[in-house]
């Protein structure tokens, strides 16, 4: 149905008013088959100007920020049941757009409803507090909205990470401009409008899709951009922590992963089976918390990889719009290409290929980007193929052979956003994931998303933390009032 859209130009919002950008054209391709979906032009640099200065108007004058907390509540709820109203419409346009199957679309619309809901929670029920004074005078501790701050996504789960960064932002009366992915601009669009639709002031709200080296930059670089809340690759994500450290300008940045998946000798088979096909393949492997590199029990290791390799080649890689299709295409051709070309690296480095490695074959697999299930073997956990992430549907696997080793290995990366366990000793579990380094951990599941749990990555996974109820402060400001109740002038003039 979207498809049909091709032929018009889309408008994008830029600070309320929904116009064409001045800038380049571009379009959003379904995956599945390569077709345009939609055609928009980007802002332009002055375009881009306008909408954070209207950004800034709107903090100012709108009246939002001043609201009572219980009154943007109302808003933000009102927002979160028109997304529920609409969720097969948005779940459709979703998959259209980034080519996910439409199970995971839904989710992904369902849990974004969710954020809201739990944001207008959280801006009612955020309390400020009297400290214990150590003076003649009472202490507080209040929070102040920041302004205009920008949501910067990636292009793996649009509604849902835009939700999760539009939310508490609104929630803490700020104006946001959302710069969405190139390859993705829809559903940041469609957000906007049901947040305006459901009483959020005009201009608090801009979408600016494009190019990122360009029109997120120039965000980024704005004076009037008080905060950036980031979601993308780790050489983006320190690009622009540099230019924050120049602004003095807090961020936060959820980055990329290589995420370890422990199988201890003890674990249940179905279970740790399903969860390390869910953990690397669902999503096509295009997640951050991916669990892309696999320890297994040596004991355990050959026939848990016979029955992980048999099952990954079952798995049902095929068209988003079928509700049984657990795998969906790549986002873009080069984006599988990228994937073709570390799969390549691994095997010239010693790899061996367990299943995979290949586009699948079939008509239906013809004009989308399409890739199939692959596992890696034969590999150390210090090569280029265990250390990089490749963020697509490439697991590489080893076994492990005492918890010490598993540790050093587990723990031997870049990145330290997620980890899984999968055992049956609870007391094995707590050790190892009290020892793990990793922003989340998964024992006997993997994958599991909660908005009411803080996540978030060490080193070069990321810094600072989003959801949980106290997410809402990353885009206040802390203020701490002094109130005088001495009967006497301060002595110190006397
Ligand atoms: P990316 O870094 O290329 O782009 C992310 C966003 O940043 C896009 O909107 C892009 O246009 C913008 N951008 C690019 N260059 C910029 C610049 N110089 N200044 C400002 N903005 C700029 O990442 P991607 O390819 O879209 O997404 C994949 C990456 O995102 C993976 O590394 C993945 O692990 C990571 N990711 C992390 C999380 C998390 O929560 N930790 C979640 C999803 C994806």
């Amino acid at each position: 149905m979207l498809i049909t859209e091709r032929n018009d130009l889309l408008p994008i919002n830029i600070g309320g008013e929904m116009r064409l950008g001045a800038g380049s054209e571009s379009s959003t391709l379904y995956p599945a088959t390569g077709e345009v979906v939609a055609r928009l032009r980007a802002p332009s640099l002055e375009d881009v100007n306008e909408a954070i200065e209207r950004a800034d108007h709107a903090f100012r004058t709108s009246g939002w920020a001043q609201k009572k907390p219980h009154e943007r509540a109302a808003v933000l709820y009102r927002v979160a049941q028109i997304i529920r109203e609409r969720a097969e419409p948005l779940a459709q346009r979703q998959r259209l757009d980034n080519g996910k199957p439409i199970s995971e679309t839904r989710n992904l619309v369902a849990s974004a409803a969710g954020t809201f809901q739990f944001f207008a929670a959280a801006c009612e029920t955020l309390e400020e507090t009297l400290t214990p004074a150590r003076g003649d005078y009472m202490t507080m501790s209040v929070y102040e909205p920041m302004g205009v701050v920008a949501a910067i996504t990636p292009w793996n789960s649009p509604i849902a990470s835009e939700a999760q960064k539009v939310a508490p932002a609104l929630a803490a009366g700020n104006a946001v401009v959302i710069k969405p992915a190139e390859a993705t601009p829809l559903m940041a669009l469609e957000l906007a409008a049901i947040c305006e639709e459901a009483g959020v002031p005009k201009g608090m709200l801009s979408v600016l899709p494009g190019r990122g080296s360009v029109i997120g930059d120039a965000i980024t670089k704005h004076p009037l951009v008080k905060r950036v809340s980031f979601t993308g690759g780790t050489s983006t994500g320190k690009h622009i922590a540099h230019i924050a450290a120049d602004k003095m300008m807090p961020v936060s940045l959820e980055l990329g992963g290589k995420s370890a998946t422990m199988v201890l000798a003890d674990a249940d088979l179905d279970h740790a089976v399903n969860g390390v096909l869910f953990g690397i393949f669902s999503s096509s492997g295009e997640s951050c918390i991916a669990g892309s590199r696999l320890f297994v029990a040596r004991e355990l290791y050959a026939p848990f990889m016979d029955r992980l390799s048999q099952r990954a080649a079952a798995l049902r890689v095929g068209d988003p719009a079928d509700e049984r299709t657990q795998m969906g295409p790549l986002i873009t051709a080069k984006h599988r290409e990228s994937i073709e070309g570390y799969v390549a690296m691994g095997l010239g480095d010693g790899a061996t290929l367990r299943t995979g490695g290949k586009r699948p074959e079939g008509a239906l697999y013809e004009r989308g980007y399409y890739y199939s299930p692959t596992i890696l073997e034969g590999v150390q956990n210090t090569d280029a193929i265990c250390q990089q992430e490749i963020f697509g549907p490439v697991l590489v696997a080893m076994p492990f052979d005492n918890e010490e080793a598993l540790l050093e290995q587990a723990n031997n990366s870049v990145y330290a956003l997620a980890a899984g366990i999968w055992t049956k000793d609870y007391k094995r579990a707590w050790r190892i994931g009290r020892a793990v380094q990793a922003g989340t951990v998964w024992i006997n599941t993997y994958k599991q998303f909660s908005i009411s749990t803080p996540f978030g990555g060490w080193r070069d996974s990321g810094l600072g933390r989003e959801k949980g109820r106290l997410g809402i402060l990353q885009y206040m400001e802390q203020k701490a009032m002094y109130w005088g109740l001495n009967e006497q002038p301060l002595g110190w003039a006397n």
